[in-house]
């Protein structure tokens, strides 16, 4: 068996045992696999295993990808998106993960109705309030979700985050816990338009702890192809 092909038999067994962990099964948790900077004949490797469901930080790489992959991938934009790049990938996206202002959500609403179709996103949380990363402000979460509630053609399936990179991935809990929290209580609000189930978080070095403490997807990329011959930018 090929590496990559071991690494994906090996992740799913490590989410296997963490949702075991946390009360479920292997099912409920979907395993992104980030084949961002990758060459499609190496993500064709990985997807040979019947792993489908692609994640890429940048919509060039969506395009330049989504011809030569073919059909039956659900790509997943995780990276931060910029509003003039809504329009390529709109129809292109399973889901946006990424979203992180209302005025982005209102471009997606837009470019959505007109193709007739409702786009999925999540809101990307700065869970640790770092001043790097993109994302909104725990407190600022239900207000951003009141208004991009009342827009149509976009629907908001969860949460997403990218934690602190860490050396030891217990470091991460209290955040992961935080997010699951926090989806929680946005729930128990009971808001017109709104009930999420998705918390996109977990990656490499993480994802363990993450499905442990309630992911439902996990973002992996360097554990399934080894480290990139490039940095991805964001
Ligand atoms: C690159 C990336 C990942 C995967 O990171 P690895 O550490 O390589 O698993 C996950 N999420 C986002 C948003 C990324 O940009």
């Amino acid at each position: 068996m090929s590496d990559i092909k071991e690494n994906i038999e090996q992740i799913n067994k490590r989410i296997e045992s963490a949702a075991v962990k946390s009360g479920r099964t292997r099912k409920d948790v979907t395993f992104i696999v980030v084949s961002k900077t990758i060459d499609v004949p190496r993500i064709k490797e990985a997807v040979e295993t019947g792993e489908n469901n692609l994640g890429e930080n940048k919509v060039q790489e969506i395009m330049d990808k989504y011809e030569p992959m073919g059909d039956g991938i659900k790509w997943h934009l995780i990276g931060h998106l910029q509003t003039n790049k809504v329009k390529y990938i709109i129809d292109k996206v399973e889901m946006i993960h990424s979203v992180d202002s209302v005025k982005l959500a209102e471009e997606i609403s837009k470019r959505a109705a007109q193709k007739g179709i409702t786009a999925k996103i999540l809101l990307e949380i700065n869970v640790a309030n770092e001043e790097s990363k993109f994302g909104i402000r725990p407190e600022d979460t239900e207000k951003v979700i009141l208004e991009i509630a009342k827009l149509p053609n976009i629907t908001i399936k969860g949460l997403m985050t990218v934690a602190p990179f860490v050396e030891n991935a217990e470091e991460n809990r209290v955040y992961f816990k935080e997010m699951k929290q926090l989806l929680v209580d946005i729930n128990s609000k009971k808001i017109d338009n709104v009930f999420m189930d998705v918390l996109s978080m977990g990656m490499t070095g993480d994802y363990e702890v993450a499905v442990e403490e309630g992911a439902t997807m996990v973002r992996v990329g360097t554990g399934v192809f080894g480290a990139r011959l490039y940095p991805a930018k964001n």
